[in-house]
């Protein structure tokens, strides 16, 4: 890179606009279709060709994927004007072929150099109409009651937007130049980290591989986490257990308690011993079954999850899990089936990378000061992220990898119906990914 980009107010403005934009249209996991045609409008405006949804990833190796009738739904209303909001172009959502999420490469022809991933669900949450809420108060709150961009993954995609435009134009203005291919994955289903493994061969041997977020352990505008280490790995799954309904007085012998079956594996689970390497969580966040109170409870299900750090923590539990989960059906005479709803590793970033990408970020300045006033090169975060499996895949390939965290200051905290961060973070995070990519792809010396 001859001189680090400058970032334009226009386009600093441009980057708030398309965050609101997103904003006001959230999708969750696997049904983001309107934003995958979204993008793929944006960056082909740019003069890019994106991959969209099953043009990308193996359809067939998405976990945790919502009913065919809530995806069938949700193309059909993707296709709908809302409010002033165009609906998805036909073309775009038929080439998705029923999946979602984006892949484009700025310099095709070039050799493997950087992924840079984005996610792009929203989740689940109704948006707050209070007016100390500013997306309310500026007419900018989520136009679909019941999903919300409350992790800021709105915010993300504006970001690798905006770092996307940069790039174009310092390539073109003939201010830098790229020796490697700079790939930008726009990832589905972050959210109970389903979407990830799909998406592993298309990182699969790279070199450097770079995700963020926005807030988490930086929760003050200014500040920046080069790389983070504590990543828990997780797993969801799903049990359901069948059992036989019968007359809970006359003859509760000849039925078979799937209820009871699923108590007795919720406290198993709880129960799990400690481990001596590491730490976990366990959760089991969903419990429903039975018809009725005078009936023995034919079926029954619930949602858990385990965590850990190291990796070994989670298998650990995991399999731990499984068997409380196997054995109790037995003692019971249930039938069970056990389904993995999302899966992610531990993974922690590389500490050289980290440090190149801090020294980076002191590096940058707007308007004669520095662009981040705190700069780490780790920060510790306690959550797990979808990211890992990626990063774990180019690691175990011999590349680096980092996760970045860029600091906003935050009117609430990750997924609650009042989060909203501080929009010039935006601006900030642009710069950063796009002063990265050039880097790591430019014709420095390069590491593998
Ligand atoms: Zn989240
Ligand atoms: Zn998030």
């Amino acid at each position: 890179m001859d001189a680090a980009p400058v970032l334009a107010p226009e386009l600093a403005c441009q980057i708030v606009r398309w965050r609101r934009e997103f904003h006001r249209r959230p999708e969750v996991g696997w049904t983001e279709f309107w934003t995958t045609a979204r993008l793929a409008e944006l960056l082909g405006a740019m003069g890019l060709s994106p991959r969209l949804g099953a043009e990308m990833l193996d359809k067939d190796s998405r976990m945790g994927l919502p009913p065919e009738a809530a995806l069938s739904q949700a193309m059909a209303e993707a296709v709908r004007p809302l409010g002033d909001l165009p609906g998805a172009r036909p073309d775009l959502l038929s080439r998705m072929d029923g999946a979602t999420g984006l892949c484009v490469d700025l310099a095709p022809d070039k050799a493997p150099g950087v992924v840079l991933r984005c996610d792009i669900d929203a989740l689940p949450v109704r948006e707050s109409q209070a007016s100390s809420h500013r997306p309310a108060r500026e007419g900018f709150r989520s136009l679909r009651e019941g999903a919300m961009h409350a992790c800021g993954h709105d915010g993300h995609m504006a970001m690798a937007l905006g770092a996307v435009r940069l790039v174009l134009d310092q390539l073109s203005q003939g201010r830098a130049r790229l020796s490697r291919n700079v790939r930008l994955l726009f990832q589905p289903a972050e959210e109970g980290v389903r979407g990830a493994m799909p998406l592993v061969p298309l990182v699969s041997g790279w070199p450097y591989f770079l995700a963020g977020h926005i807030g988490l352990a930086c929760p003050e505008t200014g500040s920046f986490a080069a790389g983070v280490t504590g990543a828990f790995a997780t797993a969801k799954f799903n049990v359901a257990f069948q059992g036989r309904e019968a007359h809970a007085a006359q003859a509760p012998e000849e039925g078979a308690d799937a209820l009871k079956g699923a108590c007795e594996a919720v406290l198993a689970i709880h129960a799990l011993p400690r481990h001596s390497r590491g730490e976990g969580r366990v959760c089991v966040g969903r419990l429903e079954g039975g018809s009725g109170r005078n009936v023995v409870p034919g079926f029954a299900r619930f949602e858990a999850e385990v965590r850990g750090r190291p990796q070994e923590v989670c298998d650990f539990l995991f399999e731990r899990a499984k068997a409380a989960v196997e054995g109790i059906a037995l003692a019971n005479g249930l039938g069970v089936s056990f389904e993995l709803a999302g899966q992610a590793g531990a993974a922690e970033s590389d500490g050289a990378l980290a440090a190149r990408l801090a020294r980076i970020a002191q590096g940058l300045s707007q308007d004669g000061r520095p662009l981040f006033s705190r700069v780490l090169e780790q920060a510790r975060i306690s959550v797990s992220e979808d990211a890992c499996t990626l990063m774990r895949e180019v690691q175990q390939g011999g590349g680096q990898a980092s996760y970045m965290l860029f600091g906003s200051d935050l009117a609430a905290g990750h997924h609650a119906p009042d989060f909203d961060f501080d929009e010039a973070v935006l601006a900030k995070g642009a710069l950063m990914l796009a002063c990265a990519v050039l880097d790591l792809a430019g014709p420095g010396d390069f590491r593998l």
